[in-house]
């Protein structure tokens, strides 16, 4: 994996000034690049102000590296983390009661404070207080020793596509109105959501009580998730995946045989074109998800088994020798599954100078 951090700088850049036009700032979500030290300091020199993840591991890496800036724990805390949470991060967004009272007693115990910001459910139903208990739990918060309410946030279009739109930020913004009149407490932190609300947000939609955003996607492939558009001004190809060549031969488009379940139980599309150059990669599923991977032209991907990658590769220029190499690109999944497989290697480049 070959990783360009000035095309990583320029997307932060360009999108922590855009959105700081409308008042909202950023955390960058590094959960897909596994907690990379380079990438989150890119990030930071960029004016990206806050670090979030959804593992405490990559969390750990970060403060390991000596990676200075807030760091903030974006999936629910397991219960039996927690002191791990205290210790590693500022504030950690949360939807459970019992996390809280844990949470409480955990930064007690180490002599610390922690943030909280509190997840609404708007509709996509993964994590999230519903709304009319909302209120309920900001109270719980408020009461608990060493925890400091720092407000609100949702997340959308991950579990089931619901759109970040005008209606559902504008219950978010309704609920900070809210908690800020009937419990007299200010709520700093409106988090409207992921990369999936950029679309909506740069739209010059009226974002109201909205002044944060958790960006991971949008900052390293450039695009937004809803519909993969490219992002105006920025990088796509940030982060390309090279592979390289363990075989290639002139081979028929059928197998021959009794044909049962193949190794990962589908039985590949029929792909009748008579004869092809059929070529194979040395990366497999365990390195990639091969259904996000996008070729170079010229390449049809056919088929993964867990270390190999099948294409037809009949129409690439020149062809393809035993040995080359090929770039690729890679969708959201597809980056995730590489960056966590320990056989897929990470070369970090930058022309630019940074003191
Ligand atoms: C993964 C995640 C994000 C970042 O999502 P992107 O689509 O990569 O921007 C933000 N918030 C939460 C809660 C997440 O789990």
């Amino acid at each position: 994996m070959e990783i360009d951090l000035d095309k990583i700088y320029h997307n932060a850049r360009t999108l922590v000034s855009r959105l700081g036009e409308r008042g909202i700032s950023v955390t960058g979500v590094t959960k897909a690049a596994l907690g990379s030290p380079e990438i989150a300091n890119a990030w930071l020199r960029a004016g990206v102000l806050r670090l979030g993840d959804s593992r405490i591991e990559n969390i750990a890496t970060m403060q390991r590296a000596n990676v200075t800036a807030s760091m903030e724990l974006i999936r629910s805390p397991m219960l039996s983390q927690l002191d791990l949470v205290v210790a590693n991060t500022h504030l950690s967004y949360n939807t459970e009661i019992e996390v809280l009272r844990g949470l409480s007693s955990a930064a007690r115990k180490a002599n610390h404070t922690h943030g909280i910001i509190l997840m609404v459910e708007l509709g996509d139903l993964r994590e999230g207080i519903m709304p009319e208990h909302l209120e309920s739990a900001v109270r719980e918060t408020l009461f608990l020793p060493n925890l400091v309410f720092q407000g609100i946030g949702s997340n959308l279009a991950c579990r089931s596509g619901v759109s970040p739109d005008s209606r559902n930020m504008a219950e978010l913004s309704a609920l900070a109105d809210s908690i800020e009149a009937n419990l007299g407490v200010s709520v700093p932190t409106v988090s409207g959501g992921n990369s999936a609300n950029l679309e909506w947000v740069l739209s010059g939609a009226e974002t109201g009580r909205i002044n944060h955003l958790r960006l991971g996607e949008a900052l390293l492939l450039g695009r937004e998730p809803l519909h993969r558009q490219v992002i105006k001004e920025l990088h796509t190809d940030a982060i390309t995946l090279k592979a390289e060549v363990i075989e290639s031969k002139c081979k028929p488009t059928q197998p021959w045989g009794e044909i049962a379940q193949s190794a990962f139980g589908e039985v590949g599309p029929t792909y009748a074109k008579g004869s092809i150059t059929q070529t194979i990669f040395a990366i497999g599923r365990q390195d990639v998800d091969f259904a996000g991977l996008d070729p170079p032209s010229g390449i049809t991907i056919l088929a993964a088994s867990s270390d190999h990658l099948v294409v037809d590769s009949s129409n690439y220029p020149g062809g393809l020798a035993v040995g080359s190499e090929v770039p690729f690109q890679l969708n959201y999944s597809a980056l995730l599954r590489s960056m966590t497989s320990p056989f897929v290697t990470k070369t970090m480049y930058s022309q630019l100078e940074h003191s």
